[in-house]
């Protein structure tokens, strides 16, 4: 086995043990990403110089004798929606496109104090807005296990990066399922953290109420080594807040019969539906949950993302940030112009369907009855947590899609989101973990806990990573 395939922490130990450099390390990476990156298409800007200086300061400090930090010197990739000072930050926008960060997020700041080593950022969909890369304003992001196919999204750079071992480990952010469904894509595994456990200050916001930050990993126990750096209240995010997990020692699993029902592709229902009777062969108790408002799902999540991201938006309007279209006749045609040319298709018809659920008289009927039933689906889950540890489910109902094959037919781009969303919907924490193959492809299952779960997340994570049908 090469560097490039370790995880996080046989690659720091390899770093602290002195068997090699960081800087090796790192030099190793750049030379991978360039000749893969032709192919794979995953990094909107590399960072090279900055990687190298990042890794020889790690290197001098272990020189020195000084204890580094368990991800010292193990590079990593970083979604193009959360800002590092001084580096391009383009939320995958035309509008962006030459926008310079002018702090760190707090995840950024907070992976600088542990040494982290940057290789670049990583493509996504315009503002986070899609679930296969495609709708990057500037290019189309391969699956590295199946070339012709899309790697999932939005975060499907990062996810990209990581299955392609050009990065050990990388940052997304999921709204609605953008880092489950491309770790889940792509073969790696990936954590939607409870809603307010990480930090969003500095990710560029597509709808706050539901945007978290979290890693994508080639291994659970990586997936948690990250967590626990990124994770805690903040006092720029009134939204975050630190707490202890829950305890409780049984194991009951608890099985979503609505999620087996239509739409899911025949081999991945007999897949996860043989995987979760492995488990109960094991010792967990299997029962079927119910989540009634589930039909409800993919149209409150929509209204909601909608409305919140077309206000959100609004502050890109060509005077305070990015793109600026210099042929505007006077101000509004500059606003007009400006956002008209800068924002990508499904950017505009979001803005414009969130527009249109606040406007006065129908704001009662779509927004604000969105959020009720919004708030009904959070009580399915509190319901279905009294009774047991985990909600086990498939992560997307369908294999990735071949690039180009839904870019006609938004909503059938939503539909695919189908399994991601009620999580979101509710806030709770749910990480996605590849356990079969179909072909070269890659299914996963994501294990849905309670508030604050996370740990018991990551222990179940491992049992599933140890019972996969695969090596
Ligand atoms: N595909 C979903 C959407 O387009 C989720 C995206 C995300 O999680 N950022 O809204």
């Amino acid at each position: 086995m090469g560097i490039i395939d370790l995880t996080i922490k046989e690659l720091n130990q390899k770093i602290r043990g002195k068997e090699i450099k960081a800087v090796t390390v790192a030099e190793e990476f750049l030379e991978v990403i360039k000749k893969k990156e032709k192919n794979i298409k995953a990094f909107l800007e590399i960072t090279p110089d900055l990687a190298l200086e990042q890794a020889k300061k790690v290197d001098e400090k272990i020189e020195k004798g000084e204890e580094v930090s368990e991800i010292a010197g193990v590079p990593m990739a970083c979604k193009d929606n959360i800002l590092f000072e001084g580096k391009k930050c383009t939320a995958g926008s035309k509008i962006l496109e030459n926008y310079i960060a002018k702090y760190d997020a707090t995840v950024i700041k907070k992976l600088k104090e542990k040494n982290f080593v940057l290789l670049g950022k990583t493509n996504m969909d315009e503002f986070a807005m899609g679930s296969s890369t495609e709708n990057s304003a500037f290019q189309i992001t391969k699956n590295p296990l199946d070339l012709k196919r899309v790697p999932g999204g939005s975060s499907g750079g990062s996810a990209a990066a990581v299955s392609a071992n050009e990065s050990v480990y990388a940052l997304g952010s999921d709204t609605g399922g953008s880092i489950r469904q491309p770790a889940a894509f792509c073969g790696v595994v990936g954590l939607k953290p409870t809603y307010g456990s990480v930090s969003r200050f500095g990710l560029i916001a597509y709808a706050p109420s539901f945007d978290q930050i979290g890693p994508i990993t080639k291994t659970v126990e990586d997936s948690k080594i990250i967590y626990d750096i990124i994770k805690g209240r903040d006092d720029f995010d009134s939204t975050s807040f630190s707490k202890k997990e829950n305890k409780k020692e049984k194991k009951t699993i608890g099985v979503p019969k609505e999620f087996f029902e239509k739409g899911i592709d025949k081999e991945i229902k007999e897949k996860t539906l043989g995987f979760i009777n492995k488990l109960s062969e094991q010792g967990y108790s299997i029962k079927e949950v119910s989540l009634p408002n589930m039909e409800y799902a993919l149209s409150v999540y929509y209204i909601i993302v909608c409305s919140e991201a077309s206000s959100n938006l609004a502050r890109f309007d060509g005077i305070r940030y990015g793109f600026s279209e210099k042929k505007a006749k006077n101000l509004k045609d500059t606003y007009l112009k400006t956002r008209g040319i800068g924002f990508g298709e499904e950017v505009r018809r979001r803005i414009l369907l969130g527009t249109y659920a606040l406007s006065a008289g129908y704001y009662d009927a779509y927004y604000l009855r969105a959020q009720k039933i919004r708030n009904l689906i959070k009580k399915d889950f509190e319901e279905i947590f009294k009774d047991v540890d985990f909600i086990l489910a498939p992560v997307s109902p369908i294999l990735p899609f071949k690039i180009g094959e839904k870019t006609d037919d938004p909503l059938s781009m939503y539909l695919a989101d189908i399994y991601t969303i009620p999580v979101n919907l509710a806030g709770v924490p749910a990480l996605s973990v590849p356990f079969s193959k179909i072909g070269k492809l890659s299914i996963s299952v994501q294990i849905i806990g309670n508030y604050f779960d996370e740990e018991k997340l990551f222990e179940f994570g491992k049992i599933i990573e140890n019972l996969r049908d695969y090596d």
